[in-house]
């Protein structure tokens, strides 16, 4: 005799569905991810009700085979890795194989999708469970749509914030990802107004125009640098621009936004003694490394990594952002009238 008993399914995803999907952001971030990790050159979001009543990403990715798609709403099951060793050379943002099960577990999902040389579907799920699917006219490319999220969980509803709360944290997350892929051309939409949108051409200077406007770009200074371990892009607005709080400091590690507390402290003591007291600037650190040195498997949203050598790392950031900023000083940004 026995008491134990394994879950079913669509209750154990509903379950881990509260670590990945905390809030329509989380549903933004992952569904924007898979179109990035799709190989998609364009992508565009529309929101309803910040996010809450309808997401809609559609992207020009690769696409889904068919029989593939029912898969992708299972827990762990994924395209990007195979097996243990795949763990550490991540170069995919996504590989836990659990955003969709678990997006789907709290939401009404429609997912149409295109590969090249085949037919578009249509496939309809409710709270994880398939109701239907039939052929769909499209490109090739993925829309996936999410409408009444959490409508199975009243209390994480009842948990969310203000809808403009709700919706400034999909901008925050919008605006992450952009800075993280400026070769994306990112489009996104909150009931006809538009949030966001970059060209994709590559550069980041012009994504961070996008989003912090004209005042802001025409104070970027850039720095680079490398060492056998990392190789480092800096865009630090000069300190003349700060803003009251840490949040417009971004960290990009092989292309993934992160947070990490010591490396955005090696950038503010970089600043030092430039910034204002209580005052915090606006700077984006690209990293690049070999994905062995960086574990990405340490919490479901993937934003909190460990670093093998994290003193090493934040040495050359302070070292770079110092030296660079201490070299501006000595060109002055307006020339004096004779
Ligand atoms: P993960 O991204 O960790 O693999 P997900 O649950 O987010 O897990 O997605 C499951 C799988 O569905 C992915 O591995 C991928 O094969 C497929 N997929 C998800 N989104 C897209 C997309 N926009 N285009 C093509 N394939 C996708
Ligand atoms: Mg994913």
């Amino acid at each position: 005799m026995g008491i134990i008993q394994e879950l079913p399914e669509q209750l154990a995803n509903r379950i881990a569905a509260g670590e990945v999907v905390e809030r329509p952001a989380s549903v933004v971030k992952e569904l924007v991810e898979n179109a990035i990790d799709a190989g998609a050159t364009k992508i565009e979001v529309e929101l309803v009700e910040a996010g809450i009543r309808l997401i809609k990403v559609r992207d020009n990715g690769h696409g889904f085979y068919e029989d593939d798609a029912p898969r992708a709403f299972l827990r762990h099951a994924t395209s990007k890795i195979r097996d243990e060793h795949d763990l550490f050379r991540i170069r995919t943002l996504g590989f836990r194989g659990e955003a969709l099960a678990s997006i789907a577990s709290v939401s009404h999902v429609t997912l149409k999708s295109r590969r090249a040389e085949e037919v578009g579907f249509e496939m309809t799920l409710e709270g994880g469970v398939l109701t239907e699917t039939k052929p769909a006219a499209m490109n090739v490319g993925t829309e996936i749509t999410v409408s009444q999220l959490f409508y199975n969980t009243p209390a994480r509803l009842k948990y969310l914030k203000t809808s403009a709360t709700e919706l400034a944290s999909i901008t925050d997350t919008l605006n992450r990802i952009a800075l993280s892929h400026p070769e994306v051309r990112l489009a996104a939409y909150h009931e006809d107004k538009e949030l966001l949108r970059t060209n994709g051409n590559g550069d980041l200077k012009q994504v961070m125009l996008a989003i912090y406007g004209r005042q802001v770009a025409s104070q970027i200074v850039t720095a680079s640098s490398k060492t056998n371990d990392y190789s480092l892009s800096a865009y630090l607005v000069r300190p003349e621009v700060t803003r009251s709080n840490k949040q417009y400091v971004t960290l990009i590690l092989n292309g993934r936004s992160i947070k990490n507390f010591a490396l955005t402290q090696s950038i503010l003591e970089g600043y030092h003694t430039l910034l204002p007291i209580g005052r915090y600037p606006i700077a984006v650190l690209e990293v690049n490394m070999d994905p062995m040195l960086i574990d990405v498997n340490v919490h479901p949203t993937k934003r909190e990594v460990r670093l093998s050598k994290e003193k090493e790392l934040c040495q050359l950031i302070q070292d770079t952002v110092q030296l660079t900023l201490r070299e501006q000083r000595l060109i002055p940004t307006v020339q004096p009238k004779p």
